[in-house]
């Protein structure tokens, strides 16, 4: 029985054989499934639900408590070759938690438990369903953080954000999911249960952990994290600088991150961005590119000192000094972005990109970027287009580019054609220029075809390697990373 070709009966007999492993409360069948799990947050589900068409396709859905019922599934998934997507909150946008390819869906919200709590080291071992939002609301009872905020925090689950590399608001004093990280518990494709090394930094070769990070379910199911803590912070110090160009906040952010300097968020917007997105939340008028700056710690001495050099850095390189209130503003609004009536919604078209370059080709990447997705639209769709470097390291920067298009086209053909277009152009684009395709938000279905161009022939064989021999019968997330 393969799951491209369940019958009825088939359902019915996996719906059966999953509920003698779950209970028949945890398991939906193909209606009940479809009904209830329509697909991630991306604008491809949102089209393709309003085009009629099903985006996650799953025969049956199934919600496991434990690792071993975890297990238990997989290792019946695999001997029955039904294939297998774990799904955290449903919160991606690249469309990678949608069973494109039909079989079981699993649900793994229900594995929300914190099974230890180590005041000594600070860290936690939390089950991977529990949402961002309300790990960081039991942390914080406690003083303490998980200091992981993606604006999706209300959605993303911890399994989820490790699966697909995320990264949140504060990344760059944190640092993104990967640096958060000590180990993993994880379910192989044919059921084994991995505990990989207890802590990350080591001489035991090569570090299977980072492996298992950012392989979207298509290497295993992260069942359980143990994750770093922090106190938290007691102080925060916001600045916002307006530049002449964006050419000066990009030398500001590079003389600021090569310093050793961490400020919590170096967010720079274009002037599209500042004008018309970042403005209108904090309430100003913007007409160049803007710089929103916020240090945070322990200690006020340090965080002072902190973003004195920070600021200092900014106005040596023209940088305006706009007070705290912008900053202490956009704090405060920081996911009004993502509830109406700032959030997108069909007819409008909309997608983001988020690619990573070092500071040698930052500045190119989003011209290159920029230009090759103006090129990609006929003005006649009146595209909004607005960009901002969200994530800062001590090599380079991302660019964010968010797009959208008031009302695409009318057949659901000739939309996914030029949402298609505008990925390939940019993707090209953000590649030649010198960039790596993602920062954050993951490949899934959107990115997969780029996965040859990023890794080349011999990276994508390596990876594909790993894949068939942890997952010989190609069972878990089958296509996704463009993995065969
Ligand atoms: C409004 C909005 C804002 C966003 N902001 C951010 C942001 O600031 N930062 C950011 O990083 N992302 C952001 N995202 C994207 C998304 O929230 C992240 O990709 C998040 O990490 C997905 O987590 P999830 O639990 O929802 O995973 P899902 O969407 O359910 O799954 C994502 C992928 O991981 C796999 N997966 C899920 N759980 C597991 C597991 N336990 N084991 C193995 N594989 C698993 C799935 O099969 C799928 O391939 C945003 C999305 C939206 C809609």
């Amino acid at each position: 029985m393969s799951s491209a070709e369940l019958s009825v009966t088939d359902i019915n007999n996996v719906v059966n054989d999953l509920s003698d492993i779950v209970g028949a409360e945890n398991v939906l069948d193909r209606e009940e499934g479809q009904k209830q799990f329509t697909g991630d947050m991306s604008w491809i589900t949102d089209i393709s639900i309003a085009h009629g068409q099903v985006a996650s396709r799953q025969d049956v859905v199934v919600s496991p408590r434990s690792t071993k019922q975890v297990a238990a599934i997989m290792a019946y998934a695999n001997k029955s070759r039904i294939s297998v997507t774990p799904y955290g909150g449903g919160s991606g946008v690249q469309g990678a938690a949608n069973a494109d390819r039909g079989g079981i869906l699993l649900n793994l919200r229900g594995m929300d438990k914190v099974r230890h709590l180590d005041e000594q080291s600070m860290t936690c071992d939390v089950e991977c369903g529990y949402i961002c939002k309300d790990f960081e609301a039991w942390l914080n009872e406690r003083k303490l953080s998980f200091t992981h905020y993606p604006a999706s925090t209300e959605w993303a689950t911890i399994g989820g954000s490790l699966a697909a590399r995320g990264s949140g608001v504060l990344s760059t004093k944190y640092g993104k999911i990967e640096d958060h990280v000590l180990s993993i518990e994880l379910v192989t494709p044919t059921g084994e249960i991995l505990n990989t090394p207890a802590v990350p930094r080591h001489g035991a070769g090569p570090e299977l952990t980072q492996l298992l990070i950012g392989s979207e379910g298509t290497l295993g199911v992260i069942t359980s994290i143990t994750v770093q803590l922090r106190n938290l912070p007691t102080k925060r110090v916001f600045g916002c600088f307006a530049f002449k160009d964006l050419e000066a906040g990009i030398s500001a952010g590079r003389n600021i991150m090569t310093t050793g300097l961490h400020p919590a968020a170096l967010r720079l917007y274009d002037e599209p961005a500042a004008r018309h997105s970042l403005g209108k939340a904090v309430g100003a008028t913007f007409d160049s590119p803007v710089m929103i700056v916020m240090c945070e710690g322990e200690y006020d001495s340090i965080v002072d000192a902190e973003a004195d050099v920070v600021f200092s850095i900014c106005r040596e390189q023209g940088g305006k000094d706009l007070g705290s209130q912008y900053g202490e503003a956009w704090w405060d609004k920081r996911y009004v972005y993502y509830y109406p009536p700032f959030a997108p919604a069909l007819p409008m078209m909309w997608l983001t990109m988020d690619v990573v370059a070092d500071f040698t080709h930052i500045g190119d990447v989003y011209h290159a970027t920029t230009k090759a997705i103006h090129e990609a639209v006929d003005p006649s769709y009146n595209m909004a287009l607005h960009t901002h470097f969200s994530h800062w390291y001590d090599w380079g920067s991302m660019i964010y580019p968010r797009i959208k298009i008031p009302k695409g086209p009318d057949s659901l053909k000739d939309a996914m054609e030029l949402h298609d277009k505008i990925v390939k152009d940019a993707t090209n684009a953000a590649l030649t220029a010198g960039a790596v395709i993602n920062d954050h938000h993951g490949v899934g279905l959107r990115l997969a075809p780029y996965m040859k161009d990023q890794l080349g022939d011999t990276g994508m064989g390596m990876l594909q390697s790993i894949k068939t021999g942890l997952d010989p019968n190609n069972i878990l997330c089958p296509g996704k990373l463009g993995l065969g």
